[in-house]
Formats: structure tokens, C-alpha cells, sequence
């Protein structure tokens, strides 16, 4: 029988390490963060948000400058309005992309909700496709990127925009780092200046001192209900990099000719200010969860990818625990070490526009926010969990071995 308490106390001293170097990253973001707040000027008045038509609120047109500067943008459209990460790398996608132009992505299928949005099987729904928009596809090899394939894409004079996804997501690939994208972005600049290299930045936020824009990435998106949002955000996206694409994303968001000047804020920019304010600590909880996830299923012989005391690029977790028995038992130990929804089991189901049942469990304050500590996967094998979040370590850390008990009894 695997002994909980002992490889507790074990993987607490396997990641301290990795922590202290993820809690040097977060003093640094922090920095940064706090640097743009004081930049900015931010003061109470900047939370009353607006009404209506939303003319010359001073609050968002704020927290768009702060968000610019924090992630190391020169620009920034951040809005309540995107309802959800899909939603806002749609904008991105349509606020940039003409009809003929190629849009080329560069480290495989990107997350499974754009299959639609670009239109791999044009229905008539208004996809990019639908818009004559080309999608091209370069596979990673060996988790890296195409180098020669993406020279040879390029000599397509329709090739506008190389599209990289930072995260895993869903796949069993790396993550890619913000100097890797930083690489692809200078090889792709030095070659096509006039390419636009975008990256769906879901999950990547401030796990690292800079964002990839900082290495020379023109645009980038994500969700307000995961990293970006710091737990408190209860919805919304954003979009930065380069200013004259952000005014473009812009006209997308509301209209040609409104762009960013109309869209009311009701009540929720305190919340967003805070959100990001506490970004950079409440991914840290995050990491360190999926560091201590990684240690104790490590100590139980399976493989975890990153390993504990790799380096992290995102928040994800993934943990091999090779039957589906075990997945539907960590995931209810999850679901049971929450703390909203703690009383309900999750079960597998078909959803969707996936070829296997799958399992979600997460009990949180936010819907569907996986920041928050959340476990989720297709059940079929090598039957690998996706683990992500964890808004504080200790309840992350109760949340495991909540896990790791129903394992163990399972077995
Ligand atoms: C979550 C995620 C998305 C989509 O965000 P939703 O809010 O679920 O629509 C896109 N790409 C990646 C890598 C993600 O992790």
C-alpha cells in the first residue's frame, strides 16, 4: 500500500527547489505588475465602471494601458465582453486575417473549440474558411518546431500570419517557453517582416519572467478565467501586441468605426484590476499544485509531464495514471477536495467532438474558471489526467492527496 503521509512529506522536499525558483519568477512578474498599476496611476475612481454606450470610461481604457504594460505589450484590448478564450483568439483571428490570406499554424492542431472558428469542415457557420481564409498546418517534430517546413510555407507570398499555442492544451506535447516563440518570431520576422505571428497565450501567463510579445511576438490572446484573471476575474479575455492590431481586433470586438472607444463595464473592473493585480501569486499556487501533483504520482511510478522539478511554461500537468479506474478515482478525489460542488462524483461522457468519454472534475467559484484546481481527460489510454489550477497550495496540496486516497483505495 502507498504510504500518503511519507510521500507527502517526500514530495514536499523534492519540489522545494523548483518552488523557490517559481516563487523568484512571481516576485519578478509581480514587480512588473505592480510597476504598471503605479505607471497608470490607478486609483478607486478607475473601478466605477460605465453604462451604456460606455463612452469615456477611464477605467477600461486604464486597465487596457496596465494590461499592456504587464504583459509587456505595446498595446492591449481587454474586455468582460470576450466570453471566453475561443471567443477572444476568434476576435484576434478575424480582426487580422483577410479574405485570401493563409493562415499557417506552426506547432500542430491548435486547441480542439477552433476546429470551428477556422473551419476544418466548412458547414456555413462563418468560419475563417467560410471567409476565404486558408488554414495550413505544420506539425511539431519531435515536440519542436518545423524550422525548414515554416522557410518553405513561407515562400507562399499569401502566408499572413503564423499561428503558435504556447500550451500543451490537451495534447502530450511541450509547452513551448516565451524564448522559443521568440525564436520562431525572429526567424519568421527575418525572413517575412510583414507576417503577423500570433500565440494563443491560454495558460501561459506569467509562468515565466516575460511573455512571449517581450521576445518579439506581434499578438497574443487568453482568458480571464484562467491565469490573466488571478482567480477573481469572473469572465472576460484580452487581446496585446502590437498597436496597430489591437485597433484592428478592435473593430471586430464591436464595429468598424467604434472599435475600442464604446463598450460598457457595469461593475466588474475592480474585479479585473484585482484579478491581475494577484495574477502573478495565484499562478505560483497553480504551479506549485501541479510541482506537488507531480512528485507524489512520480513516488507512485507514473509518468508526469513536466516532471517536478522541470521548468514550466504553463500551468498544465499531465499525470499518466494508466487505467481508466484510476482516472474516474483521481478526478473524484479532486471533485471531493473542492470547495464548491464537493459532494458530487463526475462521471465520463461523450462530448462533443471527442473520440473518447470524458471526465471533468472541478468544484469552483468561477464556472469552468481552471485556475481553479480542475482535472479533466479523455478516457482512453495511456489514460492521462490534465491537471491545472489551484487558487491557494494548500488547498491544491489537499485537493492531491484527496486524489491520491481514492487511488489507493481503487487499487
Ligand atoms: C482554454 C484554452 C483555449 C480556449 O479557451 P476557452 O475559454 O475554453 O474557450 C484555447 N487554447 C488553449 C491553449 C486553452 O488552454
Amino acid at each position: 500500500m502507498f504510504d500518503i503521509q511519507k510521500a507527502d512529506q517526500k514530495a514536499m522536499e523534492m519540489i522545494a527547489p523548483a518552488v523557490k525558483e517559481a516563487e523568484e519568477i512571481s516576485f519578478f512578474t509581480t514587480e512588473r505588475v505592480m510597476e504598471a498599476f503605479r505607471e497608470e496611476r490607478v486609483s478607486e475612481a478607475h473601478f466605477a465602471g460605465s453604462t451604456g454606450y460606455g463612452y469615456g470610461d477611464r477605467g477600461r481604457d486604464t486597465l487596457d494601458k496596465v494590461f499592456a504594460r504587464a504583459l509587456e505589450a505595446e498595446d492591449a484590448l481587454v474586455r468582460p465582453h470576450f466570453i471566453s478564450g475561443t471567443h477572444t483568439l476568434t476576435v484576434a483571428l478575424f480582426g487580422v486575417l483577410r479574405p485570401g490570406d493563409i493562415m499557417l499554424a506552426a506547432t500542430g492542431k491548435p486547441y480542439d473549440t477552433l476546429d470551428e472558428v477556422i473551419g476544418l469542415q466548412p458547414n456555413g457557420d462563418g468560419s475563417l474558411a467560410d471567409f476565404g481564409i486558408e488554414y495550413q498546418q505544420l506539425d511539431l517534430k519531435d515536440g519542436e518546431i518545423d524550422y525548414a517546413g515554416l522557410e518553405k510555407a513561407l515562400e507562399q507570398p499569401k502566408v499572413k500570419m503564423v499561428f503558435l499555442q504556447k500550451s500543451k492544451g490537451y495534447q502530450d506535447r511541450p509547452t513551448l517557453s516565451s524564448k522559443e516563440i521568440g525564436r520562431v518570431a525572429q526567424f519568421v520576422h527575418e525572413i517575412r517582416a510583414d507576417v503577423i505571428v500570433m500565440v494563443d497565450n491560454c495558460y501561459g501567463e506569467f509562468c515565466e519572467r516575460h511573455e512571449p510579445t517581450y521576445y518579439g511576438a506581434d499578438l497574443m490572446a487568453g482568458s480571464l478565467i484562467k491565469n490573466a484573471g488571478g482567480g477573481i476575474a469572473p469572465t472576460g479575455g484580452y487581446i496585446a501586441g502590437r498597436a496597430d492590431l489591437i485597433e484592428l481586433c478592435s473593430y471586430r470586438l464591436t464595429s468598424a468605426g467604434i472599435g475600442r472607444e464604446s463598450g460598457c463595464t457595469l461593475s466588474i473592473l475592480r474585479e479585473l484590476y484585482q484579478g491581475l493585480f494577484l495574477a502573478p501569486h495565484v499562478v505560483l499556487q497553480a504551479k506549485k499544485t501541479a510541482m506537488f501533483a507531480a512528485a507524489m504520482l512520480e513516488q507512485m511510478g507514473c509518468e508526469c509531464a513536466p516532471a517536478h522539478d522541470a521548468p514550466r511554461y504553463d500551468i498544465i500537468q499531465t499525470l499518466t495514471v494508466g487505467s481508466p479506474e484510476r482516472m474516474l478515482a483521481f478526478c473524484k478525489g479532486i471533485q471531493a477536495g473542492s470547495p464548491v460542488d464537493s459532494f458530487v462524483t463526475p462521471e465520463a461522457w461523450d462530448m462533443p467532438g471527442y473520440d473518447a468519454p470524458v471526465v471533468m472534475a472541478a468544484g469552483a467559484f468561477v464556472m469552468g474558471a481552471s485556475i481553479e484546481l480542475s482535472a479533466d481527460g479523455p478516457i482512453k489510454p495511456p489514460y492521462i489526467v490534465f491537471l491545472q489550477g489551484g487558487l491557494t497550495f494548500e488547498s491544491g496540496r489537499l485537493g492531491i492527496l484527496r486524489a491520491i486516497k481514492e487511488i489507493n483505495d481503487q487499487d
